[in-house]
């Protein structure tokens, strides 16, 4: 069996230092707001390139609070895309605020920066862009549009660690970012995590007084906060991971190569990679006008691939009444998308495979 990620094999090519790392944390009798998470903060925010960081529950909680610590307000506009998972989503609506949907750009499959200039209101306080299946949004176009309306910025990195816009990491270009640690995001733990990073003093110390139940010291509370912690064994364990995050994402680039040379006579929409990106390959999508057809194919060889996202947001039961431009971008994503076997571990004879098994496919 193929699969299109594959945390377990992450824990087996580690196993040794992660083991070792659990241990030490179970030893210690620190489990929660110990030093793991101290040094873990202190390693990831330096290896993005940012001053301050908060080591959250998940990314979905992490993205809340981000816009809990930018004082949004009930009525207030975030823009965002609908092409994304709910998460992006339900923490703008957990917030207090409304989400205002967009298309994406057909390249990049990232939000359109025209459309969020259309989507602008007086009501607007934010855009939340989400750098997808680990391809830098553009923050240029987006940080200037920022700019001119006096706007927010809170980027969605879930699915970017280690990713790059013109020679910086992407988390370094809005006023908040957002990364998910979710097994099979590129860096991930072995349960759930999420860490917000800012340069801003106010909203590090904002979101970490909001993250501790808004406590501004122990058992006081000043503000109505959530819960919502990155626990020490998922600390050790990502502490372990960092170390490899580059030559991991490297083992993606070149996976997606092989993808890309082999796959080009394929009927196949491949990837588009933007200028002056570095793509960390979370996913390598392609387009198929018969997607129900290859994966029906791939399955009887043995190959799960994924769907991301099969329903979005704007289709959504509980979303289909938000405010949204048009969609035609979306729609079609949604009903093409298909995401190939990818992650670090993915043997040769398996990419082999899955390659010989698409090149066959009619
Ligand atoms: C995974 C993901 C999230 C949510 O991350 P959690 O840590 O599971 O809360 C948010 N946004 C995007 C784009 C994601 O891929």
């Amino acid at each position: 069996m193929i699969l299109f990620a594959n945390p377990r094999e992450q824990y087996l090519s580690h196993k040794r230092v992660i083991n070792k790392a659990i241990k030490r944390v179970l030893d210690s009798g620190y489990y929660v707001g110990g030093n793991e998470l101290k040094e873990f903060e202190k390693e990831f925010a330096e290896y993005i390139g940012t001053k301050y960081s908060v080591g959250v529950g998940n990314c979905t909680d992490g993205l809340q609070l981000a816009l809990m610590a930018l004082e949004i307000k009930d009525g207030d506009e975030i823009i965002t895309v609908s092409h994304t998972v709910s998460c992006t989503v339900s923490a703008i609506v957990s917030a207090g605020a409304t989400p205002v949907l967009v298309d994406v750009d057909p390249n990049s499959y990232n939000i359109d920066p025209d459309e969020i200039r259309k989507a602008i209101t007086s009501k607007t306080r934010a855009i939340l862009p989400v750098h997808l299946y680990g391809q830098p949004a553009n923050m240029d176009e987006i940080m200037q549009i920022a700019l001119a309306y006096d706007l927010k910025v809170v980027e969605d990195c879930a699915q970017a660690t280690g990713a790059e816009y013109k020679g910086k990491k992407v988390g370094n270009f809005g006023h908040v970012s957002c990364f998910s640690f979710y097994p099979t995001k590129n860096l991930g733990c072995v349960g759930d995590g999420g860490i917000v990073l800012t340069n801003n003093p106010v909203l590090f110390r904002r979101i970490r007084c909001l993250s501790e139940v808004g406590w501004i010291k122990k058992y006081v509370s000043a503000y109505n906060g959530i819960n919502s912690r990155l626990d020490e064994i998922q600390a050790a364990i990502l502490r372990v991971k960092l170390k490899y995050i580059d030559s991991d994402n490297d083992k993606r680039i070149k996976i997606a190569d092989r993808y890309f040379k082999e796959l080009k006579d394929c009927s196949f929409i491949l990837p588009k990679i933007s200028n002056d990106v570095k793509h960390v390959y979370h996913q390598y999508v392609i387009q198929c006008s018969d997607r129900k057809k290859l994966l029906m194919y791939l399955s009887q060889n043995d190959i799960i691939a994924g769907v991301h996202y099969p329903i979005s947001i704007h289709r959504q039961p509980i979303y289909k009444k938000l405010r949204r431009g048009n969609m035609s971008i979306t729609q079609r994503l949604t009903n093409t998308v298909v995401s190939l076997p990818i992650y670090p571990e993915l043997d040769k004879n398996k990419i082999i495979k899955t390659i010989r098994i698409l090149q066959e496919f009619k």
